[in-house]
């Protein structure tokens, strides 16, 4: 089986539409959360999403932007978009939103999860490999998939080393892939990154492709029309800040 694993597309039509071509060959889609929030475009990413599968874990933003929780522990500017998202989304995506399960789940048995934040705790960032620590040793799955840093990679343990990983790319300006071998013995957190606003310095739309018979995880990266994207941002009235980061990777 080869899954297409997203995360973090934040209502940005233009990478995910970019995603979706350049993704190789999948079976099921296995989406890690914060499908709206940031961007333009929610409705059309949702309506995007639901054609492709019902695997979701729920992210932050997606309760924030459906009133499951309040915005008050988002910054400002996430804060104005969550409360923009809000006022236009339909009704129907917004029940939609307030469905998705809280990780982690399983889809494909007891050895893969999928999560948001972390194992532990859906909100949690795994930014550093003191951070994968504790649920890397704490959880009996040994493959896990996680999103919210927005930041593509993850880390690993044989049960002696730890290991952050990061793929290695030659270029910054087309599509690139890395390859990451699973080992036998090794239990993983694993982030496709974030499709709709990389925070990792790369401003290409990020993903990855699971394949449980090669035991692979295949991470790409994809340029997309961020120029677009910025433009719908801003004639939306959304703060310029979620329009300029874009570029950056930031
Ligand atoms: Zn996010």
């Amino acid at each position: 089986m080869r899954v297409l694993l997203l995360s973090d597309i934040h209502s940005n039509l233009e990478a995910l539409t970019a995603v979706l071509a350049a993704a190789p060959a999948y079976d099921t889609v296995w989406n890690l959360g914060d499908v709206v929030g940031y961007g333009a475009n929610p409705n059309e990413v949702i309506n995007r999403v639901r054609e492709l599968g019902d695997t979701f874990v729920r992210g932050n933003h997606d309760r924030a932007c459906s009133g499951l929780s309040d915005v008050s522990d988002f910054n400002p500017i996430a804060g104005r978009a969550a409360r923009w998202t809000r006022a236009v989304l339909t009704e129907e995506h917004t029940i939609w939103l307030r469905n998705l399960a809280a990780g982690p789940i399983m889809p494909d048995g007891p050895a893969v999860s999928c999560v948001h934040g972390s194992p532990l705790d859906e909100d949690q960032y795994l930014l550093t490999v003191r951070d994968a620590w504790k649920p890397l040793c704490q959880i009996e799955t040994r493959i896990n998939f996680f999103g919210h840093t927005h930041v593509q990679g993850g880390f690993a343990t044989n049960g002696e080393e730890w290991f952050r990983l990061t793929p290695q790319y030659s270029s910054r300006d087309h599509v690139d892939s890395y390859e990451l071998q699973l080992r036998d013995g090794g239990r993983y957190m694993l982030n496709p990154g974030s499709v709709g606003q990389p925070r990792d310095g790369d401003w290409r739309a990020a993903f990855a492709i699971y394949d449980d018979q090669a035991r692979t995880v295949t991470y790409y990266r994809v340029p997309y029309d961020v120029r677009l994207a910025q433009m719908r941002i801003l004639s939306a009235g959304l703060p310029d800040r979620l329009a300029i980061r874009l570029r950056d990777g930031r």
